[in-house]
């Protein structure tokens, strides 16, 4: 994998006396610099060339978060939710997969690195201040960014990691596509991180996933981190349907399994594609190959598109067999799906929110290292 490196910098005046700033300016230095008051200065450039989107991802933007780093995941009505809390840290992502929301949301022509760490873990603070006792939060930065990919220049993750080192209501999820794991191994993280991989056949990899690393060498990662003492997790997120795709889910939870320790993982989503319908536009216009905008999809009532149900379940239902037939033990969820296809894929769910935070520490409490640092 080919490490990121803009072809411009642009750092608003107030973030650059940030230390983060600095630290990201040292690391890519030789890198041309432009100074703004704000962001939002950046909107008022024209759209460069016929891929806007993908040209923002060459200019990394060091600015100040002013909002709310802290949200919990808007989940949608319809679905049963597992209250997730989303932190914002990094905005866009060097990578490209296919299916990327981003392209559906992102409207600033730019990778956003924010440099207001303290900030930001005040209000983790904050909100953990809040949760009821005996409540886990589970906290994740991977939904608006990889969470690895810039660890090496920016530092956050490990920021992170030591906040949730020491708390009792909360644990930290690194969702990645990458095997850049070296930063995390040396610290002291007391079994509150949880680092994530997103796990597809390499034939989607290749495909789908540009810019990512395939999947041995993300397995090979999570081996790693298991072996410093962090817990593994893995999303079958987005599952893809295609001529062949059983044999290939099965044979990769097969690899998986011989790669890791069942005992040390965290948990396992399932999730199928999903994508607001202008996407596939999109994804034609931006990546001819894909062989996504060709499936079968219906929309749903969270606005977007999916594969047809009696699709997903069949698909929910193989993975999450084969899962168990590797360990009984292992915890599995669907992501934004509603209550039948719970019951028609896993045969269960939790029946509300409660239930779902219990499952959680039940299995955080079940794995060695949760609450100490493991040898
Ligand atoms: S890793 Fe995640 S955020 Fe990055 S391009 Fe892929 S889907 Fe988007």
């Amino acid at each position: 994998m080919k490490p990121y490196r803009p072809a411009r910098i642009v750092v608003e005046r107030e973030a650059r006396r940030d230390p983060l700033a600095r630290r990201v300016l040292d690391f890519y230095s030789g890198v041309p610099v432009e100074e703004v008051e704000r962001a939002e200065e950046l909107l008022a450039e024209p759209p460069a060339g016929p891929d806007p989107f993908g040209a923002g991802k060459r200019t990394l933007l060091l600015a100040r978060f002013r909002g709310t780093f802290v949200k919990p995941c808007p989940g949608t009505a319809e679905m049963l939710c597992c209250h997730y809390v989303v932190l914002s840290p990094i905005v866009n992502c060097p990578l490209e997969c296919t299916y990327c929301v981003l392209q559906s949301y992102i409207n600033r022509p730019a990778i956003t690195v924010h440099t207001n760490v303290e900030e930001c873990l005040a209000q983790i603070d904050e909100y953990l201040a809040a949760v009821p006792p005996g409540g886990l939060v589970r906290i994740g930065t991977g939904e608006l960014a990889d969470s690895l990919v810039l660890e090496e220049p920016t530092g956050w993750a490990e920021r992170l990691v030591h906040d949730v080192a020491g708390r009792t209501n909360a644990v930290l999820e690194l969702k990645t596509k990458t095997a850049l794991v070296e930063p995390l191994l040396g610290l002291d993280h007391g079994g509150r991180t949880v680092v994530a991989w997103s796990l597809n056949p390499e034939v989607i990899i290749r495909r789908e996933e540009l810019k990512t690393v395939g999947l041995e060498e993300r397995l090979e990662a999570a081996a790693r981190v298991q072996a410093a003492g962090y817990l593994a997790a893995f999303h079958f997120d987005p599952l893809i349907h295609y001529p062949g795709w059983e044999a290939d889910y099965r044979d990769l939870v097969a690899r998986l399994a011989q790669a890791v320790d069942s005992r040390r993982v965290a948990w396992v989503s399932l999730g199928s594609l999903r994508f607001l319908p202008g996407l596939k536009t999109v994804i034609k216009a931006r990546f001819p190959k894909s062989r996504l905008p060709g499936g079968e999809f219906v929309l749903g009532q969270d606005k977007k598109l999916h594969y047809l149900a009696p699709l997903r379940t069949a698909m929910y239902r193989a993975v999450a067999g084969w899962l168990k037939e590797w360990d009984e033990e292992i915890l599995i969820y669907l992501c934004m799906e509603r209550d039948s296809l719970w019951d028609a894929a896993l045969g269960e769910r939790p029946p509300d929110r409660a239930a779902v935070e219990q499952r959680f520490r039940r299995r955080l409490q079940a794995v060695a290292s949760f609450g100490t640092t493991p040898s």
